[in-house]
C-alpha cells in the first residue's frame, strides 16, 4: 500500500497549499520552498504512485499527462521558458513519495 504523504493531505484539503490550477486530472500548486521565481508542483488527482521508478505499463500515462498539463499551463500563463524535473528516488533528490513534476521558470506568474 502507498504511504500517505504531505501531497495526499494537500489533495484531501487537510493542509493548505497555494493552488494555481486544478481540473479533474491534475492539481498544480506552488512549492513551499521555491528555487526559482516560479516553482510549481504538478500531481495527478486520479492515480498516486510513489515515483517515476514505480511506473508500470498500466500507469505510464501519468508522466505524459503531467508533462502535457505543464505545457498547457505555461501556454496559458505566457511562460515560454521553463524546466520540468522529476526527482527519482532518495539518491535522486526525491523527498516526497507521491509522483510529482517540478515546473521551474525565471518568469513570474501573471498575477505576481
Ligand atoms: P522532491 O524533492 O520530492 O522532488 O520535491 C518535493 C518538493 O515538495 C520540495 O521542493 C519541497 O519544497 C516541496 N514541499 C514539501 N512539503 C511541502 C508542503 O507542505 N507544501 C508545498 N507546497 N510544498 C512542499
Amino acid at each position: 500500500m502507498t504511504e500517505t504523504t504531505i501531497f495526499h493531505r494537500i489533495l484531501d484539503g487537510e493542509i493548505p497549499a497555494d493552488k494555481v490550477y486544478e481540473d479533474e486530472e491534475v492539481l498544480i500548486f506552488k512549492d513551499i520552498h521555491p528555487k526559482a521565481p516560479t516553482h510549481l508542483l504538478l500531481i495527478s488527482k486520479q492515480e498516486c504512485i510513489p515515483s517515476i521508478a514505480d511506473l508500470t505499463e498500466e500507469t505510464k500515462d501519468i508522466a505524459g499527462m503531467l508533462i502535457y498539463k505543464a505545457k498547457e499551463f505555461a501556454e496559458r500563463e505566457g511562460i515560454d521558458g521553463y524546466q520540468l524535473k522529476f526527482h527519482v528516488g532518495k539518491s535522486g533528490g526525491q523527498e516526497v513519495f507521491y509522483l510529482h513534476l517540478h515546473f521551474l521558470s525565471q518568469q513570474a506568474l501573471r498575477d505576481e
